[in-house]
C-alpha cells in the first residue's frame, strides 16, 4: 500500500514567518523554507508556475497553429486545455487566453460531433456548454447561441449509464454549468427534471433496505465520484429535489458513511475489501466533495464530521505518487480546499498550502527521478501537469476555489 503515496512526513502545522527571514535561512531543504513562507508569497509564486505550466500544456497539447484532435475531451484532451485557459483569462483577464480558448472549444467542436457522449468531463456536453460560456464572455451572442442550441439537440440515449463520467449524471452538470454562468433556466427547469426521474428511477430498482439509491457501470456498484454514488449524489444534490428524494439522497450517504473502511478511507465499490485507493475517482477525496455538500444543502453536523475525518485520510495518505485531480496529489489538495471553504478552518488552508508546496518543490525532480508518475496523458486537466496548473491558480483566492469541472 505504502508504494502508492509518499508518506506524510509535514509537520502538523508550521507558523509563517516574515518573508525577509525566511529568505535570509539557508540551512534546511527548499520544501521547509517554502512551507514557511506567508501564504501571499506562495500564492505568487504558485501563480507564476502556473502561468508557465500553462504554456507548456498549451504548447504540447496544442501546439502553434493547432492540431488536428486525437481527443477532444475535457478529461485528457484539447477541451481540458480550454479549460485551463478560461481558468487562466479569469485570474489574470488575458484576453489571448480567452481567445486561445476559443479556438480549441471550436476545434473539439468538430471533433466531437457524433460521438454521442452526452457528458460534460468526457462528452459532446462539456464542449457545448464551454463553448457557450467562453461565447459569452467574449460577447459573442451568435457563437453563444449556436452553441446553446447543439446543446439542445443532445439527447442522453436510453441506455446511458447515471455516473459522472459517461452519464446522466455528467450530462445534468454540463446543465448546471451553462445556467450557473449564462443565466438560470437557459437549461430549463422541465428538461433537468426529466433526466433527474431517470437518475431517481435507476437508482431504486438497485436500492437496498439499508441503502436507498445504487447505480451500476460495468457490473460494479461504484462509490467514487467518477462512476459511482458519490459522484451521482454530489451532482444530485444540485437539482431541485423532492423531499423524499432528498431522503433517500441523505439515506444513501448515511449508508456510506457507515460502511466506510475502519481506517476512514471508502471503498471503491459496493462490497470491495481493498482499502487502497485515495483518489477523487476511487476512494475517500471523491466522497469528500459530496460530503461538503451535504453540509452545506443538509447543514448537517454528521456530515460536516464525516467530511473532516476524510481530510484526515487524505493528509496522511494522500501525497499519491501522481500529479493529476483524478488520481493525483493535485486532486487530493482540493479536498483541503473544499474543507476550508465549508469551515474557515486555517488548519486545512495550511494543508492544501503544504501539498501545493510539496507540488511546486519536489514533482519536477521526482517524475525525473522515475520515482513519480508523469501520468499517461502528461499534460492533460485530469492526468497531468494540467491539474496541477488548474490547482496553482485556484490556490490565488483559495476561499473561491473549485474541483475543475466538478465542484460549481
Ligand atoms: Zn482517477
Amino acid at each position: 500500500m505504502a508504494d502508492r503515496f509518499f508518506p506524510n512526513e509535514i509537520p502538523d502545522f508550521i507558523p509563517e514567518t516574515a518573508v525577509e527571514e525566511a529568505a535570509s535561512v539557508t540551512t534546511g531543504d527548499s520544501f521547509a523554507k517554502l512551507l514557511s513562507l506567508p501564504y501571499k508569497t506562495v500564492a505568487d509564486r504558485l501563480k507564476r508556475a502556473a502561468l508557465e505550466l500553462k504554456e507548456t500544456v498549451v504548447r504540447e497539447t496544442w501546439g502553434v497553429g493547432g492540431k488536428r484532435l486525437q481527443d477532444y475531451t475535457l478529461y485528457t484532451g484539447a477541451l481540458g486545455t480550454a479549460y485551463l485557459l478560461f481558468k487562466a483569462y479569469q485570474v489574470t483577464g488575458n484576453k489571448e487566453d480567452l481567445n486561445l480558448c476559443s479556438d480549441i472549444v471550436n476545434a473539439c467542436d468538430s471533433a466531437s460531433r457524433g460521438s454521442g457522449r452526452v457528458t460534460f468531463i468526457c462528452g459532446q456536453a462539456g464542449v457545448c456548454a464551454l463553448g457557450a460560456v467562453v461565447a459569452k464572455h467574449n460577447g459573442d451572442e451568435r457563437l453563444c447561441k449556436h452553441y446553446l442550441t447543439q446543446f439542445k439537440e443532445i439527447k442522453p440515449p436510453k441506455d446511458v449509464p447515471n455516473e459522472l463520467l459517461y452519464g446522466r449524471a455528467g450530462f445534468l452538470w454540463a446543465c448546471s454549468f451553462i445556467n450557473k454562468n449564462i443565466s438560470k433556466d437557459t437549461i430549463s427547469p422541465t428538461r433537468m427534471r426529466a433526466v433527474v426521474d431517470e437518475i431517481i428511477k435507476a437508482g431504486k430498482r438497485l436500492a437496498s433496505k439499508e441503502c436507498p439509491l445504487m447505480y451500476e457501470w460495468h457490473g460494479k456498484k461504484y462509490w467514487g465520484a467518477a462512476h459511482g454514488l458519490a459522484g451521482i449524489m454530489h451532482v444530485l444534490m444540485d437539482m431541485e429535489l423532492k423531499p423524499n428524494e432528498l431522503e433517500d439522497v441523505k439515506g444513501t450517504l448515511r449508508y456510506m458513511i457507515k460502511n466506510r473502511f475502519p481506517s476512514g478511507n471508502y471503498p471503491s465499490s459496493e462490497g470491495s475489501e481493498t482499502d487502497l485507493l485515495v483518489h477523487w475517482c476511487h476512494g475517500a477525496p471523491g466522497v469528500a466533495f459530496t460530503l461538503v455538500k451535504a453540509a452545506e444543502v443538509f447543514g448537517a453536523e454528521e456530515f460536516l464530521q464525516a467530511a473532516v475525518d476524510v481530510g484526515e485520510v487524505v493528509w496522511n495518505r494522500g501525497l499519491l505518487k501522481r500529479v493529476g485531480v483524478c488520481h493525483g496529489i493535485s486532486g487530493n489538495t482540493y479536498v483541503f480546499l473544499s474543507l476550508y471553504r465549508l469551515t474557515g478552518n486555517a488548519n486545512f488552508l495550511y494543508r492544501a498550502k503544504a501539498f501545493a508546496c510539496f507540488l511546486l518543490d519536489k514533482v519536477q525532480k521526482l517524475i525525473s527521478e522515475g520515482k513519480m508518475h508523469g501520468g499517461d496523458r502528461p499534460y492533460s486537466l485530469f492526468e497531468g501537469i494540467g491539474g496541477m496548473a488548474y490547482l496553482f491558480m485556484d490556490m490565488i483566492e483559495p476561499s473561491g476555489a473549485r474541483f475543475p469541472a466538478y465542484e460549481l
